[in-house]
């Protein structure tokens, strides 16, 4: 992938940070994108530049449409034209539906769902013009599975595999895939907020009997991202040590 430019949202913290890695560690420059949190994205920059890209970390909230093509923009004119687009960032607000109130609901869908939608719009003509390009979405087997307390979390999720199979569809042809990556259970600060028993009945559930690395991820990633996966579009990879068979 030597010479390829990534954009990784959320790329500061965990599972974001070990893709744009891992994609510096393929050859390629890599922008990422963050919500808040300078430091940690200024620590991502750190270790894409001694694996030898060219680096660069942009403050940007996804759900804000104009924001979003601003970054874009920002990327494309520092790096160049972007090829490999990872819509990564997410949040998560649990709760049961019972009790769970409308704005934490739509503060979810906004990030996760909205915010992924608003960054493939953007990146999406100077694909197509190309006629080359690759969008990888981050879903959570939680939007195939559900899950109880993340109504919002498991449909925004579920939802971005709607929109990889749709703009899958609408871009086939133009020599742009559109594929997910769906992890169950992996090592971030996301699963550190759960609580112990949380964590222990979800863990029960995974079949290889532990917890995912981002490493695992970045991996799947890489692979949709890389040349040997130019004919797999619309595709939906779980990387979740089976809880999901
Ligand atoms: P994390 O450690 O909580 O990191 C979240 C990342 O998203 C951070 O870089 C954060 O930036 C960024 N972000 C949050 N809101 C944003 C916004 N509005 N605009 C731009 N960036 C934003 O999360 P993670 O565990 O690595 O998860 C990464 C992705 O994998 C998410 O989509 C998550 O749903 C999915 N996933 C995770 C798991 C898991 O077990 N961890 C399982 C399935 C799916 P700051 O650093 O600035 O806050």
């Amino acid at each position: 992938m030597k010479g390829k430019i990534a954009l990784v949202t959320g790329g500061s913290r965990g599972i974001g940070r070990a893709i744009a890695v891992k994609l510096a560690q393929e050859g390629c420059d890599v922008a990422i994108l963050y919500a808040g949190r300078k430091e940690a994205a200024d620590e991502t920059v750190s270790l894409l530049t001694a694996a030898g890209a060219r680096a660069l970390a942009v403050q940007c909230n996804v759900a804000d449409e104009k924001a979003a093509e601003a970054a874009v923009k920002e990327v494309a004119q520092a790096l160049g034209p972007i090829d490999i687009l990872v819509n990564n960032a997410g949040i998560v607000r649990d709760g049961l539906a019972m009790r769970m109130s409308s704005e934490d609901f739509r503060a979810v869908l906004d990030v996760n769902l909205t915010g992924a939608f608003h960054m493939i719009r953007a990146c999406l003509p100077q694909f197509v013009r190309r006629r080359s390009g690759r969008i990888i979405n981050i879903t959570s087997v939680s939007g195939m599975m559900g899950n109880p307390g993340q109504a919002n979390y498991a449909s925004s999720k579920a939802g971005l595999i709607g929109l990889t199979k749709t703009i899958a569809r609408e871009v086939a042809s133009r020599g742009v895939t559109v594929n997910a990556v769906a992890p169950g259970f992996i090592e971030t600060d996301m699963t550190a907020s759960m609580n112990e028993s949380a964590l222990q009945k979800g863990l029960s559930a995974v079949p290889m009997g532990r917890i995912g690395k981002p490493e695992d991820v970045a991996n799947a990633v890489c692979f949709f991202a890389g040349d040997g996966a130019g004919y797999i579009t619309g595709c939906v990879l779980k990387v979740d040590g089976g809880m999901y068979i």
